[in-house]
């Protein structure tokens, strides 16, 4: 069949669309039995033919399948995507939120109650946008990542960590990511102030605190301040934007890819069984 159902995502793909890994992956199945289906790519006088096929090997209950997903029109489909979209954009996002759980353990369900669209999350990302439009992300990010402490155990080697770790800051600067990305830059701020309160860099607790904790007026004055200052050759609100992109970056390089992947594997394996 040409058409398949993505169980996590809640998606129909054409076979086109899809790798032999996707399948796997997204949990791609039959949507008239909902038998798992894989993808298969053969020739045929030429051509790329691309379809989906049932693990089980009943040859009357897939000409059956075939006859429903055929008679599934482009309407059909177009309609059960747009209804499922808020679903799976939630769970798409909620995978990102999920892995800063082993990160910050315990203290993760008192920071979430902290965390709001901040007025400064919100100017951090319109300059993040900015950075990231003129930057070489790329080079600047992979730089960052010679310093960092706190990689997982993970069996990704640290160039793949970084593909992936940028592909998300990429998608966190998208207008879908926009949420994941206050949730981030409000975790990274409150975190950072909890971590060295008492003992790290007095200045830049100074600016931090009334960022996360102060109301619109107070970060605004903060913003106006450090924007007509310098800050060791820089101005002073850049430095503190490359600041907080360092940190969030170096957050997302430290997230265990590795693990995730293998939870997918793992779920498609029991399905299989
Ligand atoms: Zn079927």
């Amino acid at each position: 069949m040409k058409t398949a159902l993505s169980a996590l995502l809640d998606e129909m793909f054409d076979a086109e669309k899809l790798v032999y890994d996707d399948c796997a992956r997204w949990q791609m199945q039959c949507p008239a039995c909902h038998e798992a289906v894989f993808k298969v790519l053969r020739q045929e006088a030429g051509r790329d033919l691309h379809y989906f096929a049932h693990y089980r090997r009943d040859k009357l209950l897939a000409e059956e399948c075939e006859l429903r997903v055929g008679a599934m029109n482009a309407e059909e489909v177009a309609k059960h995507n747009a209804a499922a979209r808020g679903q799976r954009l939630a769970y798409y996002l909620s995978v990102l939120k999920d892995q800063f759980t082993p990160i910050y353990g315990e203290r993760l369900p008192t920071l979430r109650k902290m965390i709001g669209r901040t007025w400064a999350g919100r100017k951090i990302r319109t300059d993040s946008l900015i950075v990231a439009a003129k930057a070489d992300l790329k080079g600047n990010f992979l730089d960052c990542a010679t310093h960092i402490v706190d990689l997982p155990e993970t069996k990704f080697e640290l160039a793949r960590q970084q593909e992936i770790a940028l592909h998300i800051w990429m998608h966190l600067l998208s207008n879908t990511g926009r949420d994941n990305f206050d949730f981030m830059i409000d975790l990274v701020l409150i975190d950072f102030h909890q971590e060295n309160v008492g003992y790290g860099d007095a200045r830049l607790l100074d600016v931090v605190r009334p960022l996360i904790m102060g109301g619109k007026r107070e970060a605004q004055e903060v913003h106006w301040r450090l924007s007509h200052e310098e800050w060791q050759g820089f101005n002073g609100w850049a430095a503190i934007v490359n600041f907080i992109v360092f940190v969030s970056f170096n957050k997302l390089l430290g997230l265990n890819y590795w693990q995730l992947t293998k939870e997918f594997y793992d779920a498609q394996n029991k399905g299989r069984a």
